[in-house]
């Protein structure tokens, strides 16, 4: 192939890789296990003599790698395929982290962690932090700690592409609408003034699977979740596309471990400010439909 073709053969290869992407779901049963397809993986230069006063940390050097809890069913954000491979943006971040924390990608130990354990997983030290759409709230401040927000999201409702009565959160009265045990847009759909009939399941993917096979009519979370297996099955699902929550995206750590939530919340700062963050945006979560937009710094501390 001569020289300047390559470059348009690439686009053309990369067009069909995304497409085939975007299908992956299509060929499978409904509920199977979605493919998070080629994924941008960032490199981050990996910090060396990292020297912190923080429990989690000092533990995680002693051993050699360091463990980070992560979710492992959400396309495009942090998703575990057959291989045990991690993609997304989710994953990316806690990566970024690692390498400034001294490990690299290597040295990371994941561990799926699913909505309702992610407070008793990171309190007992079964995971020195934790990257999975975990919204920051004062209720959950109470057992974590929390650095971010990295990234904003808002509950959505996924439907079925044929779906016409469910246009929003006030079209659901009657509905049957799943989501996720220990999650807060489960918590927001639950009142009263909705009037939804809910699912209560453990894993997104689940939900996902019976809206597909049409025992729930909708399946609620954020929307940058939901576009993530909307892309995946786009001629049986859609979203809604009217949020209505603020989800803001945190790290969850050791509530105790004020040395460790600094370094994190240093490292999300530097990333944002020297482009990476942008870059794994885009090669993820930019894939499946969310726009970009740069996350206010500095974040807060506390
Ligand atoms: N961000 C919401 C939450 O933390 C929903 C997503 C999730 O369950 O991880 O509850």
């Amino acid at each position: 192939m001569r020289m300047r073709n390559a470059a348009a053969a690439a686009a053309v290869a990369l067009a069909l890789a995304a497409t085939a992407t975007a299908c992956g779901g299509e060929k499978g049963t409904a509920g199977d296990k979605p493919k998070g397809g080629e994924l941008y993986e960032g490199s981050y230069t990996v910090a060396k003599d990292v020297k912190l006063d923080s429990p989690a940390l000092k533990a995680a050097q002693k051993r050699g790698k360091i463990i980070i809890g992560a979710k492992a069913d959400q396309p495009f954000l942090g998703f575990a395929d057959t291989d045990g491979k991690r993609s997304g943006f989710d994953i990316e971040i806690a990566k970024m982290i690692a390498a400034d924390l001294g490990f690299s990608a290597d040295k990371i130990t994941w561990k799926t962690v699913d909505t309702n354990v992610r407070e008793t997983s990171i309190s007992k030290g079964q995971v020195d932090y934790y990257v999975g759409t975990y919204t920051i709230n004062d209720e959950r401040k109470k057992q974590v700690g929390f650095a971010g927000p990295y990234y904003q999201a808002g509950a959505d409702l996924l439907v079925r592409k044929d779906e016409k009565g469910i246009t929003g959160p006030d079209s659901v009265k009657g509905k049957k609408v799943c989501s996720i045990v220990g999650s807060t847009p489960l918590q927001e759909i639950k009142k009263p003034k909705y009037g939804a009939e809910t699912t209560e399941l453990s894993k997104y993917s689940l939900c996902v699977k019976q809206l597909l096979d049409g025992q729930v009519d909708a399946v609620t979370t954020d929307d940058a979740i939901l576009k993530g297996y909307a892309a995946q099955r786009p001629s049986k699902l859609k979203l809604v596309g009217k949020p209505f929550t603020e989800e803001p995206y945190g790290v969850g750590m050791n509530k105790n471990d004020k040395v460790l939530r600094n370094a994190i919340t240093d490292s999300i700062e530097k990333h944002i400010k020297n482009g990476d963050y942008k870059k794994a945006y885009e090669g993820t979560l930019g894939k499946s439909g969310s726009s970009y937009v740069a996350p206010k710094t500095p974040l807060p501390r506390y």
